[in-house]
């Protein structure tokens, strides 16, 4: 992210020239206040939000040269409260975007399957619908769902802020165990400063008004 400002048309400027080498292949963690720009960081990352000012180049080209079907269709997105569709079983949610490219059911299926077991959801839920799982388990569908279709890059927002802390524990390490096997770039948003030092690779520090305080390895932080 190259200088990049979010000001939008109410005058609010929710990131202010924000510059971040997002390193590949490692989890990058976006922390501060509630209010701070987290969220639109993360959302002009996958064009949910158009910057104001700068570019945000991914491997080296600009992420508005390519259609923005395909940028997304290259990221998987987790919110809080796993934004399940309700009216669709588990496995359904998860073979969305398998299923949307083309996949057989079959070849979405046995991934799906494939993703439960990663992700630590055991098989018997996998015809249940949303509102019989726990929080836990929901956003662990979501990490499936974004999951699905391989994406090298997962953008995740508050994914496990709404869970009991003994699950959300359960959840931080699977997603270092899924990292460490699966190699994917990860930029995760939080406002809890413990869940980013345990998380992050390198973590953001950012100030209300969107600007950027620290960025460092959490080894390296100063506290302050
Ligand atoms: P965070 O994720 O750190 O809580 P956000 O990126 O959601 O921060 O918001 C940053 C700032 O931008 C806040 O002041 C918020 O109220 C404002 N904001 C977010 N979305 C909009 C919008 N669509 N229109 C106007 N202001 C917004
Ligand atoms: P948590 O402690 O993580 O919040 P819950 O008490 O919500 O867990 O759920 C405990 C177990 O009960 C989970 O395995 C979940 O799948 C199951 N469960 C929760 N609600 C329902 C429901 N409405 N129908 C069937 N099973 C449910």
């Amino acid at each position: 992210m190259d200088s990049v400002s979010k000001r939008y048309p109410d005058g609010t400027v929710a990131v202010d020239r924000l510059s971040l080498d997002i390193p590949d292949r490692a989890i990058t963690v976006l922390v501060g206040p509630s209010g701070c720009g987290k969220t639109t960081t993360l959302r002009m990352i996958n064009r949910m939000v158009e910057p104001s000012e700068g570019s945000i180049l991914l491997d080296g080209a600009d992420i508005r040269q390519q259609p923005v079907n395909s940028l997304r269709r290259s990221m998987g997105y987790v919110i809080q409260n796993a934004g399940l569709f309700q009216h669709r079983t588990i496995i359904d949610n998860i073979i969305t975007v398998p299923r949307l490219l083309g996949w057989s059911k079959a070849k979405a299926r046995e991934r799906a399957a494939e993703l439960m077991e990663r992700v630590g959801l055991d098989a018997s839920l996998a015809k249940r619908y949303p509102y019989q799982l726990s929080g836990g388990q929901q956003q662990r569908v979501g990490v499936a769902r974004a999951l699905a279709a391989d994406p090298p890059v997962l953008l995740m927002d508050e994914p496990f802020s709404a869970v009991d802390p003994v699950v959300r524990k359960g959840l931080q390490d699977e997603l270092l165990r899924i990292q460490d096997e699966l190699g994917k770039t990860i930029v995760f948003v939080t406002h809890d400063i413990d869940e980013a030092v345990k998380l992050g690779t390198m973590v953001a520090v950012l100030r209300t008004g969107g600007h950027l305080a620290q960025f460092a390895p959490p080894a390296e932080l100063l506290t302050a």
